[in-house]
């Protein structure tokens, strides 16, 4: 596992934050991820997240990477570090909402849809644009956007993936000088064990990496 951490950071630039994407491994796993240094992890599940929350260490930067339910908003609001998958203003009105009874502000990336899979979530640029200049964003004081996330099609081809990943890249140069009361867009989330160093490389500034962690 150490080797393997060691392996990805080498492949990385130094301004990309691994998540170690630790959804499905056992509490005792994330401990020694935890005892090697890591501090940034990524859950897709909440029902998974929340009883790995109660055990370990509290000073862990938790990501939810992950579809989220707007019901399930509330169990995680107290303590998440950064929710990846936003993909409607209905799911940023709950998260504010529950951000605002914890007295936080919880840091918000817009999943963009860039894979040529049907099965994948998030918004079309259009949308996101709409959410990003809406009059209603303005009002939610304990949400901000902070960047953008995407997953390339899960193909071998190199070229198909690098041309998701810029179709990102670009459109995040685009969004990245908005400014507003709860936008500041900085960070850029593509990046999985198959392709996290061309992501690196084409500007991401987080990688979820999982297998390419465990092995
Ligand atoms: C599982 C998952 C990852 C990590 O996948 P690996 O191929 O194991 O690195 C990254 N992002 C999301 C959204 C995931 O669900």
């Amino acid at each position: 596992m150490n080797e393997n951490i060691i392996n990805i950071k080498s492949k990385i630039s130094s301004q990309c934050q691994l998540v170690v994407v630790t959804k499905t491994r056992p509490i005792e796993t994330l401990q020694g991820v935890y005892e090697l240094g890591e501090r940034h992890f990524g859950e897709n599940r909440v029902q998974e997240l929340l009883p790995k929350y109660e055990s370990l260490p509290k000073d862990i930067h938790w990501h939810l990477i992950g579809h989220l339910q707007s019901n399930k908003v509330k169990y995680i609001a107290s303590f998440i570090h950064c929710i990846h998958s936003v993909e409607s203003m209905s799911l940023l009105e709950e998260i504010n909402k529950q951000a605002a009874k914890n007295n936080r502000t919880i840091q918000c990336l817009l999943q963009i849809y860039i894979a040529k899979e049907e099965t994948k979530y998030g918004l079309s640029e259009n949308e996101a644009l709409e959410i990003l200049h809406s009059e209603k964003l303005k009002l939610l004081k304990n949400i901000k956007i902070v960047g953008l996330m995407g997953m390339a099609t899960n193909t071998e081809n190199q070229s198909v993936i690098a041309n998701e990943f810029k179709i990102l890249k670009t459109f995040f140069d685009s969004v990245k000088n908005i400014q507003s009361n709860n936008i500041a867009i900085t960070e850029l989330s593509m990046g999985m064990s198959s392709d996290y160093e061309l992501a690196s490389q084409m500007g991401s500034t987080m990688v979820r990496v999982g297998s390419a962690v465990f092995g």
